[in-house]
Order: C-alpha cells, then structure tokens, then sequence
C-alpha cells in the first residue's frame, strides 16, 4: 500500500531543481550523486549515472532487455511489454516500483545523513525487498484462493 501511495507521488518529489523553481533557498541544484548534472526527477531515476548502473543490474536480474528511456512513467509501463505471463509480469512491475523507491531512499541518504551510496548497495536493497514483497502478495493470493 505504501509503495502505491508513492507511486502517486512519484511526479511531485521534490527534487534540488523544483525546489529552486519555488524559491526555496538552496544551496546548489546539482545532483548529490553524481554532481555532474542538475538534480530533475528524471535525472535522479533514470538519467543518472547511479541510475543508469542500478536499471542495468534490474534488467540484467529480470531477464529484460536494458531500458532505453527519459520518462518515468515508461518505467512504470515496462512490464506491459516484457511479454512475462501475467504473474511474473506483476512480480517485474513490483521490482521497477520498488528500484523507484531504493534510488529516492538513496538520494535522501546522500542529500540528509551524508551517506556514501553505491550501485551494489542500492541493487541488493531493491533485490531484497522486491523478494519480500513479492512473496508477501503471493502468500495472500493463496489465502484466498483456499478460502
Ligand atoms: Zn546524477
């Protein structure tokens, strides 16, 4: 339910650039991962190096071909395509939805507690939690498949 929620807040995170674009008083707009770029939400989820390396370790773990794309809402349109039966479809929609929330945990750890964030940090993350939440949804499916 939590990750549904985010998925509805996805377009209004409050990256470095649209902060500054309310006048919030800011330091820099560059992105804390990688510092090279202004920080936009497409930047932080998918343009980004960090990203970049954290999509090719997901699609490499699914089975999927890489992802070539500027737009967040493709990601979350991703297993529509995958040709996956319906339930592992499902399983890849929950992994795309899940590496959504690792990567903005990640960039709140850099911007907020100074964390050193790396690509295997955030990719055994979004692995151990796509696995939990995974199996959780199944084991409820089969309670009421028995009820
Ligand atoms: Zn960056």
């Amino acid at each position: 339910m939590g990750i549904l929620a985010w998925r509805a807040e996805l377009d209004r995170v409050p990256v470095l650039t649209s902060l500054a674009k309310r006048n919030i008083r800011i330091v820099s707009v560059d992105c804390p991962a990688c510092g090279v770029m202004e920080e936009t939400a497409e930047h932080v989820f998918i343009t980004c190096g960090l990203a970049q390396a954290v999509w090719q370790a997901i699609t490499i773990w699914c089975k999927v071909p890489p992802i070539f794309t500027f737009n967040i809402r493709d990601i979350l349109e991703l297993h529509k395509y995958s040709k996956f039966p319906k339930r592992k479809a499902n399983s890849f929609y929950a992994v795309c939805l899940v590496s959504l929330w690792c990567l903005w945990k990640a960039r709140n750890d850099m911007v907020f507690n100074g964390m050193a964030i790396t690509v295997d940090s955030v990719v055994s993350e979004i692995k151990g939690l796509s696995y939990l939440w995974v199996k959780n949804r199944s084991g409820v499916s089969q309670l009421s498949w028995e009820d």
